[in-house]
């Protein structure tokens, strides 16, 4: 297992004078007067001077230290980092969408527009809500859209009110979403299931609260099976329901947020249905609403006329206005309406059956060898701690980092923060048995090296190129671009 890496660790690698590719001399007269006017740039300051050769080799051999999922099992719970088919990556990259210009008139667009229009049709199918706009470009800012939709809908009510509700196992964007808008923010504790408490929620359900955010599935995978009653005491007390739909993959094609009492929700697309995401890439998180909410919707929306073309409405007086520019992220919207339309409604509702069905023979497989705290039935992601190991001094960390010596990528560590030492895995629809078997040994293979080797652990990973970064500062000071020495 434990290899030594031969590589040469020389990373700078310029010489003055090397030239990747050396152009022949012009042998025509010179016509600089073509470019009057224009800055064109003789020699670029700074750059590093290398060959062909050394310069393929050196971003060949940095893309061979990144692991990815083309590479193998990704297993981060909650990110829902899947496998995602190819074909939508062709299609999103056809040169008419691709090539078209984003200031373009309504006119000159109709494809792109339909494009809109049907993929807002099938998000509302999906999800059983009145109306969606799919501009907002991350699940982030499709909560900040969701909370500014409530607060430009109660305040038509007459009272914004005060405070959002939270429960404790929330994704931290919830909180910073609700804040950014103006809201108090107020946790909500689960119960020992895991699920909200509803007695908590009737107590502090009051005539101040704006709006319950809910995430449902919750980040420890399990359905809050109250949904129906939670709805009705949050509506009982003149608030909104919002949804953090990001976990929808466990539930398409089989319930709908919208017949749950929901009021708006955000659906990440990036997670859901086929955009690859990780580095801070382009995604998308429409928002969907119910009818009282819809005059509220950010601009510009697309509607269909009379005469069978598309316009983009931008006079919605009660609108709370742009949210992004142009048409978010389009390719990302291109890729999402490709996944549905060929996987149809059949496909659509086979996401959440092997979702939820390969989440749990890796929950029952490894049951007994890593501890679980909740033990409620969990839909498409379970949350593993590592108490077992820690009676062998070993933590979550040290079992994530030996992950990586078995090929595999580690699962999010350390979040629901209501697990203590969490490993929160979530295999998603598009892996085989085959491979989460591989998962499964690996993670088997550990639980007995924690007891009889536990050092093995403190010291992994042992076959990658760094071993334990300093994880603070590869964050706040990351190294992005070369620069020059002299
Ligand atoms: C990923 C996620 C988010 C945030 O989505 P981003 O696109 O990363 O901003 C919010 N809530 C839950 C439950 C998530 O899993």
């Amino acid at each position: 297992m434990i290899n030594e890496i031969r590589e040469p660790l020389v990373f700078e690698i310029s010489a003055a004078g090397k030239r990747a590719v050396e152009l022949p001399a012009l042998d025509v007269p010179e016509k600089r007067d073509l470019l009057a006017g224009v800055p064109v740039r003789r020699e670029i300051e700074g750059f590093p001077e290398v060959s062909e050769t050394e310069i393929t080799r050196h971003f060949t051999r940095l893309s061979q230290k990144n692991y990815c999922v083309d590479m193998g099992f990704y297993p981060l719970g909650s990110c829902t980092m899947k496998y995602n088919p190819k074909v939508n990556e062709r299609l999103c990259a056809l040169p008419a969408f691709a090539g078209s210009h984003p200031l373009a008139p309504a006119d000159l667009v109709q494809g792109n527009l339909e494009l809109i229009k049907t993929l807002e049709t099938c998000l509302c199918r999906i999800a059983g809500m009145d109306a969606f706009t799919l501009f907002p470009a991350a699940g982030a800012h499709g909560e900040l859209t969701g909370m500014m939709l409530v607060r430009a809908a109660l305040e038509a009510r007459g009272n914004a009110r005060k405070i959002v509700l939270i429960p404790d196992s929330a994704h931290g964007t919830n909180p910073s979403s609700a804040h950014i808008c103006g809201y108090t923010v107020r946790e909500i504790k689960s119960n020992e299931k895991g699920t909200i408490d509803l007695a908590s929620l009737e107590r502090e359900m009051t005539d101040e609260v704006a709006a319950l955010m809910l995430t449902n599935p919750n980040t420890l995978g399990v359905f809050e099976s109250d949904i129906c009653r939670i709805a009705e005491i949050v509506h009982s007390r003149g608030g909104l329901l919002y949804m953090d739909g990001a976990n929808m993959n466990a539930l398409t094609g089989i319930v709908r947020p919208g017949d749950m009492g929901v009021d708006v929700m955000h659906i990440n697309l990036h997670k859901t249905f086929s955009t690859p995401h990780g580095g801070g890439g382009p995604g998308a998180g429409p928002v969907g609403v119910k009818k009282e909410l819809e005059p509220f919707l950010p601009l510009p929306v697309v509607t269909g006329k009379k005469d069978g073309r598309y316009a983009l409405d931008g006079d919605r007086p009660r609108s709370i206005g742009r949210i992004r520019a142009y048409y978010g992220n389009f390719a990302v919207l291109v890729r999402a309406l490709c996944y549905i339309l060929s996987l149809g409604p059949k496909g659509v509702r086979e996401i959440a059956e092997y979702a939820v069905l390969n989440a749990n023979y890796i929950r029952k497989s490894l049951e007994g060898e890593y501890d679980l705290k909740y033990k409620t039935p969990s839909l498409h992601e379970c949350v593993f701690s590592d108490k077992l190991q820690k009676e062998y001094g070993v933590t979550n960390l040290d079992i994530a980092k030996r992950l990586i010596d078995f090929g595999l990528h580690p699962p999010t560590m350390s979040f629901p923060l209501i697990v203590h030492g969490a490993l929160m895995i979530e295999p998603t629809e598009t892996e085989s048995r085959r491979d989460i078997d591989i998962f499964i040994e690996a993670m088997k293979a550990i639980a007995r090296e924690a007891k009889e080797n536990p050092q093995v652990l403190h010291d992994a990973p042992h076959v990658t190129y760094v071993r334990r970064l300093d994880e603070v500062a590869a964050a706040k000071f990351p190294v992005l671009r070369w620069e020059k020495k002299d």
